[in-house]
């Protein structure tokens, strides 16, 4: 066991730590800075998405973290156990121990199988898919899917990439269309949302693709309890809808005009009369059960356990577990030499990668603040978020938003694209330059 120490010290080397990392040292070369980083590989997650609708292979998304972490910056190849903020020390699983003077939070969001019954016995087999957990195998079960269901869904719990669940259905239900598949099958989207989206116009566009694109079924305030992957049985809840609706189920278009008119139950078609039963049937008291042939669902996901037991998580309320931050300036609210960056902080926005990109400049111009002997009190952070919600294999329209789901365009980006239109240049976007500014401007520390 060793004690040593650090001026600076990064936990986690994915998005959002290796960003403000490189954007620390490009501003100040001298810096003292180690990053904690147990993989060997950093991921583009984003193009995940891609790799679940076969547009993209995973290898395309994968490099050697070596060849992130910035050239000055020390890298503690380490899983952290715990840190006590108090004693400004970071404790590592082999019990070597980290002091720092500042200390940066990044280890990103954590998968909970367990959260919900029999998704840990079942992902990764039965046609159950998650691009949250293997892209590989949705592309798999999708190619191989010609017949019944293909239901997409979501936890209750926070989520990254709020959008992701959505985006491989649209893939899927474009690939079923090219390849004629569609009216052999039925897409389904179960949410324990209300609505497709929650900002305009990107709700008008994003429901014209649901409805008339391609006939989407919807199940709103739906929340997943149980996966029965041998049975391929999905069992829903329903929540309470706001303002007294109590239009769950929209959409079965297709199904009351007769272009599939039967219920696939995964070995034979039943013909469909009752109105409003043609997907899902209330089972089991107040259970709803829809059977598919592919279900691909985000996993419940929550920070680190071990974060969760730091003093520099939210001891209760509804943000309890998550890095407590202040939503503008990103300093802890506990400890002031203390950041939190990305999926592991509790502000009220999409937790992607583009939100990222907006939060890592804030820190970077605090941190520099406060060891400079100033306050942090550059309130640079106003929540932006980003979705680029693919749509088909060459469409794709930007979602952006800040605080309160206000709409908030890149004003460079507005300049060239009607972000809230899906578009073919859009596209070009997500699977050509997006990656491209990823590995060789975000990860170098350039800000834009
Ligand atoms: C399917 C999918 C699609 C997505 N699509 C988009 C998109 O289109 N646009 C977008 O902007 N974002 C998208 N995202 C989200 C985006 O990838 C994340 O929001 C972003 O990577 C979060 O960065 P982070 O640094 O917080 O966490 P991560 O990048 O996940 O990094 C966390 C790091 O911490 C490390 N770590 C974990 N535990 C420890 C420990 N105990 N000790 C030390 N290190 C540890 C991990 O190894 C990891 O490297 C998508 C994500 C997924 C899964």
């Amino acid at each position: 066991m060793s004690n040593r120490k650090h001026q600076i010290v990064v936990i986690g080397g994915g998005t959002g730590g290796i960003m403000v990392a490189a954007q620390l040292l490009r501003t100040r070369k001298n810096l003292d800075v180690a990053i904690i980083e147990p993989s060997e590989t950093h991921a583009y997650q984003p193009a995940f998405t891609l790799v679940g609708g076969g547009l993209m292979k995973k290898s395309q998304t994968i490099r050697p973290e070596a060849k992130q972490i910035p050239k000055r910056a020390t890298w503690i190849k380490e899983y952290v156990e715990t840190i006590n903020p108090d004693e400004n020390e970071v404790v590592l699983k082999n019990g070597d121990t980290i002091n720092y003077a500042y200390l940066i939070a990044a280890p990103g969001i954590q998968m909970n199988l367990d959260g919900i019954e029999g998704l840990a016995e079942t992902l990764g087999k039965n046609g159950v898919c998650s691009n949250y957990v293997d892209p590989e195998y949705t592309w798999e079960v999708l190619r191989n899917f010609k017949k019944g269901i293909a239901l997409f869904t979501q936890p209750a719990t926070p989520i990254k990439c709020p959008g992701a669940p959505q985006k491989i259905m649209y893939l899927t239900a474009d690939y079923l269309k090219r390849n004629n598949r569609e009216y052999d099958t039925q897409v389904v989207f179960a949410t324990p949302g209300t609505v497709i989206f929650g900002t305009e116009p990107f709700k008008t566009e994003l429901n014209r693709y649901v409805n008339n694109v391609y006939s989407i079924a919807q199940r709103y305030a739906y929340k997943l309890v149980k996966v029965d992957g041998d049975k391929k049985e999905a069992h829903y809840e329903r929540m309470a809808l706001p303002d007294g609706r109590t239009d769950y189920v929209v959409n079965d278009e297709r199904n009351a005009a007769g272009c599939i008119g039967y219920r696939w139950d995964g070995k034979e078609k039943h013909v469909v009369e009752e109105e409003n039963n043609h997907i899902d049937e209330l089972k089991e008291g107040t259970r709803y059960i829809i059977k598919f042939e592919m279900l691909h669902l985000a996993p419940p996901q929550s920070a680190p356990t071990w974060f969760q037991a730091t003093k520099l998580a939210n001891p209760d309320g509804p943000n309890k577990g998550w890095m407590a931050c202040d939503e503008n300036t990103l300093q802890s609210k506990f400890y002031p030499n203390v950041f939190g960056v990305g999926d592991v902080t509790d502000l009220p926005t999409a937790r992607t990668g583009a939100a990222i990109r907006k939060q890592a400049p804030t820190i970077v111009k605090n941190l520099l603040q406060i060891m400079d002997g100033k306050e942090a009190d550059y309130k640079g952070y106003d929540g932006y978020s980003s979705c680029p919600l693919v749509v088909s294999h060459n469409k794709m329209l930007l979602a952006e938003f800040k605080y309160d789901a206000v709409r908030s365009s890149d004003p460079l980006l507005s300049k060239f694209f009607d972000t809230g239109k899906a578009s073919y240049p859009m596209w070009l976007m997500k699977r050509y330059m997006l990656p491209a500014l990823y590995w060789h401007a975000m990860m170098k520390g350039y800000q834009f």
